[in-house]
């Protein structure tokens, strides 16, 4: 009897420890922050931050350093080659239609499942919301997040904080999990270069969002709320002479599409031996560009294994770019009535991730984080779904049916402790198990024995019954 009602009461603390809070993780982004920004003296609230923070000083985004793809793998742990965005327009060889931001550019394999996807998907009361996140305003596996505000550039930073922070609070449906995207100081780091005053402007600016959103999550009584703070990619500055014309090679042998400093080549049919071998003969007289079928494209990118890689890639090295910037300069020198020289810096992301002006960096505040540690090596950004997952008490691995060594999260040190409920949990079931088993145990050998004495032929006295 005693057994019963200790398996019980197990029960019990289990009941209790499932109905607690759920964890909650606000991650936010600020587009094309390179990491030795913050070395720059223009940004306090963020050092203060990093103090109170587990800090990686860089972290290795997924190639190409572009923003589509970065900001998908951040979401769904996942290279390019995987979820299937390599770049921020691509064409499709099948059908030769052109992906841009939509639907189909983010549908290329529907077992990718976002980290908003995940957390819905799991129920339990939990709710994502996306202000302006890449890819986040649609449906994965058919499910929405619970809120969403889509792509527009016009909505005031102090709103989107506002906003999203709401979402958290909201007495029907509180979110557990937002994701909040802020498109500076990309912006003013293509236009004006990663060492312009303008540039400076925009990181000050994101050192006192980061100042008002830190605010706001403390008036709402929201500083238990797991904070990260991070960048898809860095910026390197390319100037008028270093900009590779490829256009005379290419000619009318094939398309091209991208943004430099990454061209997919799209041969005509027949085309493709030829078209290479003048790009690669190109390529070494200029010496400032690799050019690659996609075949030997560097294991390294992950972004050759995918029907979506075009059949030959050019790869611009740190510092130049192509063609596609003339028409993007002109762009830019009427909007913001640039004077341009062969000296002007213009900024450009994209190039090998191992390059130190691509990598951003990653800032987690919170109770689900260690405080005041500063990380020995860089993070890479498809380990953070495992983080986010982790953080939110949610099992990424049954959405990850690709190669595990590839997706494997890096929990420890992080993650500062396992979420207690779920702790408690496991205890209980251990506990209730064992003692179920040992009470199985106890009863089957007392059968046992008692069916032993009765072949023997003698009749068990109860000890009571015996009166001894
Ligand atoms: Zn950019």
């Amino acid at each position: 009897m005693e057994l019963i009602i200790l398996c019980l009461w197990m029960l019990a603390i289990l009941d209790v420890s499932w109905t607690r809070a759920l964890d909650r993780l606000l991650v936010v982004s600020f587009d094309g922050f390179r990491y030795d920004y913050l070395n720059r003296s223009l940004t306090p609230n963020i050092q203060n931050l990093i103090r109170q923070s587990t800090y990686s000083e860089r972290i290795l985004s997924v190639f190409p350093s572009q923003t589509f793809p970065n900001h998908f793998s951040i979401a769904t742990g996942r290279y390019v080659e995987e979820h299937g965005v390599l770049a921020n327009e691509l064409m499709d060889l099948q059908t030769q239609e052109i992906y841009k931001f939509g639907y189909k550019l983010f549908h290329y394999n529907e077992t990718t499942v976002p980290i908003w996807t995940l957390n819905e998907l799991k129920k339990e009361g939990r709710h994502s919301g996306c202000m302006m996140w890449v890819g986040c305003s649609m449906a994965y596996q058919g499910t929405n997040g619970t809120y969403s505000v889509e792509f527009d550039l016009s909505i005031p930073w102090d709103d989107r904080i506002e906003k999203s922070v709401s979402w958290f609070t909201d007495p029907v449906k509180p979110a557990n999990l937002v994701m909040l995207y802020f498109e500076s100081p990309d912006q003013e780091g293509h236009i004006y270069g990663p060492d312009s005053p303008e540039t400076n402007a925009q990181i000050q600016r994101v050192d006192k969002t980061v100042q008002k959103l830190l605010q706001v999550l403390k008036a709402k009584n929201l500083s238990d709320v797991n904070l990260v703070v991070l960048s898809d990619h860095g910026m390197e500055s390319v100037t008028l002479p270093r900009i590779i014309n490829l256009t005379g090679v290419i000619g009318d042998d094939g398309k091209w599409l991208g943004t430099s400093p990454v061209l997919q080549i799209y041969p005509n049919k027949g085309k493709t031996d030829a078209l290479y071998e003048r790009l690669q003969e190109f390529s070494k007289r200029n010496g400032h560009f690799d050019v690659y079928k996609k075949q030997d494209i560097p294991e390294i990118y992950h972004y050759k294994n995918c029907d979506r890689a075009p059949p030959i890639l050019a790869v611009a090295k740190p510092k130049y770019g192509f063609h596609d910037l003339y028409s993007w300069i002109d762009e830019i020198k009427k909007k913001h009535k640039l004077t341009v020289t062969n000296q002007t810096e213009f900024g450009v992301h994209g190039y090998d991730p191992q390059t130190l002006s691509m990598q951003p960096f990653f800032i987690a505040k919170g109770p689900k984080f260690e405080k005041g540690l500063k990380l020995d090596k860089p993070l890479k950004v498809v380990d953070l779904y495992g983080i986010f997952a982790d953080v939110l008490g949610l099992k990424a691995s049954p959405v990850e049916p690709y190669n595990r060594k590839l997706l494997h999260p890096v929990r420890s040190p992080l993650v500062a402790q396992e979420s207690t409920h779920l702790t408690l949990a496991l205890v209980g079931y251990t506990l209730a198990s064992l003692i179920a088993l040992t009470a199985l145990f106890t009863l089957f050998i007392l059968f046992r024995r008692r069916q032993e004495m009765r072949n023997l032929g003698y009749t068990l006295v109860d000890k009571d019954e015996s009166g001894i």
